[in-house]
């Protein structure tokens, strides 16, 4: 049981037995290049709707939907058929428009400043789940093309290995993506981030570092009690010479814990050492980590920094902040012990998408 994204091309082909050879064709196109419901499908017969959509269920019902950045940005959160939630957030730029998705319900990495983190683990999703969240948003911001898929919602994308994989490869196989156009971002599963390496998909790996000595990072990242910077760094080097691509390394800005001049040294002299871009976020608020974020200043002067010790440096947006869409603000309506909620003023009445 699942939607139609849970299938293969050649288990589409199973899904319409007994109906004509060029129907694949015609459910293929809808599915991977139109973004159509089933019931939208109007090139199938009534029947065949009407069949596909009991047997392929859609497996994401929308529970909340905000807005914000002036139409910008949109965040939704889905229940699973079993109650689990998901947030997705659409993010449209002037030269791209990008989907962050969700490969689990919670996360059970515990890092103490995400919400994701201070929610706990519910479940993985499947690999249709994680389709349908591309596809649902690709949907909404029609008619601009989606051009980007960033794994960096809820879950660590390389603790549901499998699915992650399979769910790129169809994105670029199927959905006709630039692998490069795909990022996943890991806080840092040493052992995945080698088999990753030899998948054959050139895609941009993101890791979340946030310290660089070990006693910093055990307290922000508990995975890293597992594997160590050291370890940490033999993955990352895998990963270049295996597949040519850059590495970048996320840093969310921590007023006092990682912002600090000697912070700065120590990522400078990782980071110059992989060759890595550092992605710099301001930390965004939780309600689990009292901690704030460093101020602007702070901000600017850390990446001139990173800049003047020869480390490529760039400061994302804080995109969502006001609809706890924001990187590390995820943890869903009702998915997690602290069922936290976008602030009232912000939230919207979901528009209808039968
Ligand atoms: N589990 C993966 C992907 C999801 S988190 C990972 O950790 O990389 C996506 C990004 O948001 C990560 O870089 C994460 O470290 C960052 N993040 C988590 N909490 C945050 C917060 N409160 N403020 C800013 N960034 C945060
Ligand atoms: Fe999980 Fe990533 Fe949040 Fe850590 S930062 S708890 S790995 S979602």
């Amino acid at each position: 049981m699942g939607s139609l994204y849970e299938l293969s091309r050649e288990e589409l082909g199973e899904a319409l037995s007994g109906e004509a050879p060029y129907r694949l064709e015609q459910l293929w196109r809808a599915l991977w290049r139109e973004d159509r419901t089933v019931a939208e499908m109007t090139t199938l017969p009534r029947v065949v709707r009407e069949r596909l959509g009991a047997e392929y269920p859609s497996g994401l019902s929308p529970i909340n939907e905000v807005v914000s950045d002036g139409g910008a940005t949109i965040k939704w959160v889905f229940a699973l058929h079993d109650g689990a939630t998901i947030e997705t957030v659409l993010m449209s730029y002037a030269d791209r428009v990008t989907v962050c998705v969700s490969s689990q319900a919670g996360c059970a990495m515990g890092c103490s400043f995400c919400a994701t983190g201070q929610a706990g683990f519910r479940r993985h999703l499947s690999v249709g789940e994680v389709l349908e969240q591309v596809s649902y948003a690709a949907r909404a911001g029609a008619p601009r093309r989606l051009s980007n898929v960033v794994f960096m919602g809820m879950g660590e994308p390389l603790a549901n290995y499998e699915v992650t994989v399979r769910a790129l490869r169809r994105l670029h196989q199927e959905r006709g993506m630039s692998a490069r156009h795909l990022t996943v971002s890991s806080v840092g599963v040493a052992p995945a981030i080698e088999r990753l390496s030899e998948e054959g998909l050139a895609l941009t790996l993101a890791v979340s570092l946030h310290a660089a000595n070990d006693a910093d990072r055990d307290a922000l990242v508990p995975l890293n009690r597992r594997y160590d910077l050291a370890r940490l760094e033999t993955a990352c080097r895998a990963w270049i010479e295996r597949t040519g691509r850059r590495l970048s390394f996320e840093w969310a800005l921590i007023d006092g814990i990682n912002d600090t001049n000697a912070a700065l040294g120590e990522l400078a002299d990782y980071a110059r050492g992989l060759g890595a871009h550092v992605n710099l976020i301001p930390l965004n608020p939780t309600p689990g980590f009292l901690v704030r974020g460093s101020r602007p200043e702070r901000v600017r002067a850390f990446r001139d920094g990173l800049l003047a010790r020869g480390v490529n440096a760039t400061v994302r947006d804080t995109r969502g902040r006001s609809i706890a869409a924001a990187c590390g603000q995820l943890a869903s309506v009702s998915g997690g012990r602290h069922g936290l909620r976008a602030p009232e003023s912000t939230r919207v009445a979901l528009r209808a998408r039968a």
